[in-house]
């Protein structure tokens, strides 16, 4: 096994005993790259020389003494994070050319820690989308097959982690794009409570749903990178002052005693069996670990995909209103006069799928729909988070559910219908909605050999609940271990 198939926390550990040099470690990942990124197209860009000077930077702090708790981990970050100084595109030709003059939270504070950042992860423009082939820049391949999806809007950082292609990557959330590319590459992917971490930098999509999480190999790795992601900034006021509590120590406790919802409209009609098999399978084994598994319902299910679908498009067409060719970003040619250059620049820079969510969008805010629309959403979206409150009085410490209906589909499967495309987010909506932190943690795979995911959702801050259950069930289980052959 080479290094680039190392978890975080055996690269930390080898880097710690000098088994290897952080240069070594980062030199592993871009032969690996070289190798494998042209069939994967996980990479919008590939920062090689800044890389090796991090690289370089970790190895002088590992000999001084200095090294933070990331030193030398070389790292993936999603498109639509602020890298200063490396192109952040959201893979949208709006963003092509876009050099952020900052970094964002999430990113410093990898930097901080010594982390050496690779590169950026190709995503769905905008973050819009479950499959990333609405990027304007060609699709990312599933590695588990390459004429599959890799899932989205994360599906980079997804198929990165799965291809060793990273160590571990960032992906933002808004309706399912950590957990969903994680579950259909294999890989654990996990969206935290809202407001437990920073925004700031992150090109907003739907600013009530957005969240940034890790993509990893394992969950102690999700433990890892969340102790550093985690906790209070004042640069994004929806960040949440809260102590962040030591998620390696709760590793090891184990399962026992925690009471697990599985909610019946989870396991309804459209689940394909092979995965509803998986899933229970992973339940059963909860059980022997020994958390209590009880029935739930959670009623406002069914309302989940009408409302996100009507909130995102809203948030996202105020969001999506800065992109006006004039302060930065594409700004089309041939217009003497403001408002035809607005028209052309928006008409060129967006793809089809971001212009389907800004005209829907618009059309819930547009007066005489408002109330009918955008408040009556805002409403429903109120009883589904009731659902989830309602699970934790009756004593509920976790639900468990598939993350996704499906195991990944082929290339333009669902491209000609939005619709289908936005039923492959049917189970992983409601966390954004209710505000719940989720984990997708491999759970077996289908006939055809593609990955499975289980889906754990917990109550707001309760990411230490979800990282020991999903550590018990993971270390239960080898699925981790199996590698897709590219
Ligand atoms: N697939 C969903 C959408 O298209 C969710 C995307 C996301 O979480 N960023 O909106």
């Amino acid at each position: 096994m080479g290094l680039q198939s190392l978890t975080i926390f055996d690269a930390v550990k080898g880097l710690r005993e000098k088994k290897f040099s952080a240069v070594e470690l980062c030199r592993a990942l871009l032969e690996r790259i070289e190798a494998v990124e042209p069939r994967v197209h996980a990479y919008m860009t590939v920062d090689r020389e800044g890389a090796l000077v991090a690289a370089a930077a970790a190895d002088k702090a590992y000999a001084e003494g200095s090294a933070g708790r990331l030193c030398g981990v070389p790292l993936a970050i999603k498109d639509n994070l602020s890298t200063k100084g490396l192109r952040t595109t959201c893979s949208s030709k709006m963003l092509e050319d876009y050099v952020p003059p900052f970094d964002a939270t999430v990113v410093a504070r990898l930097k901080a820690e010594g982390s050496v950042l690779l590169g950026k992860t190709n995503l769905d423009e905008f973050a819009m989308g479950s499959s990333t082939e609405n990027s304007a820049f060609g699709p990312t391949k599933n590695p588990w097959d390459l004429g599959t999806v890799p899932g989205g809007s994360s599906g980079g950082s997804a198929a990165a982690v799965a291809a060793d292609l990273c160590l571990g990557s960032l992906g933002s959330d808004t309706g399912g794009s950590i957990r969903q590319p994680a579950a259909l590459c294999g890989v654990v992917g996990l969206k935290p409570t809202y407001g437990r971490v920073s925004r700031y930098g992150l090109v907003a999509f739907a600013s009530s749903l957005d969240q940034v999480g890790p993509i990893t190999k394992t969950v102690r790795d999700a433990a890892l990178l969340s102790a550093v992601l985690d906790g209070y900034d004042p640069m994004d006021s929806t960040c949440v002052d809260q102590a962040v509590p030591d998620y390696q120590a709760a590793l090891g406790q184990g399962v026992q005693g925690l009471r697990i919802g599985l909610p019946k409209e989870y396991f309804a009609e459209g689940l394909e069996p092979e995965v509803r098999v998986a899933v229970m399978a992973a339940v059963t084994r909860l059980e022997k670990l020994g958390a209590t598994i009880v029935p739930l319902s959670l009623p406002n299910t069914a309302h989940c995909l009408s409302v996100y679908y009507l909130l995102a498009p809203a948030e996202a067409s105020s969001n999506l209103a800065r992109y006006d060719g004039v302060r930065y970003g594409f700004r089309a040619e041939g217009v003497s006069s403001l408002v035809p250059m607005y028209m052309k620049t928006r008409a060129q820079g967006f793809g089809p799928e971001v212009k389907r969510r800004i005209m829907l969008g618009t059309h819930a805010l547009s007066s005489g729909y408002y109330d009918a629309y955008y408040l009556k959403a805002q409403k429903v979206r109120t009883l589904i988070k009731g659902d989830f409150d309602r699970a934790w009085e009756q004593g509920v410490d976790l639900i468990a559910t598939p993350t996704a209906p499906a195991p990944a589909f082929a290339f333009g499967a669902k491209t000609a219908d939005p619709l289908t495309m936005y039923l492959s987010d049917i189970f992983t909506l409601s966390a954004n909605l209710a505000g719940v932190p989720a984990i997708s943690v491999p759970c077996g795979y289908s006939s055809k050999g593609l990955p499975i995911g289980l889906q754990l959702l917990g109550r707001a801050f309760g990411e230490v609940d979800l990282f020991r259950a999903a550590h018990a069930y993971e270390t239960s289980e080898a699925w981790g271990q199996k590698k897709p052959v590219l």
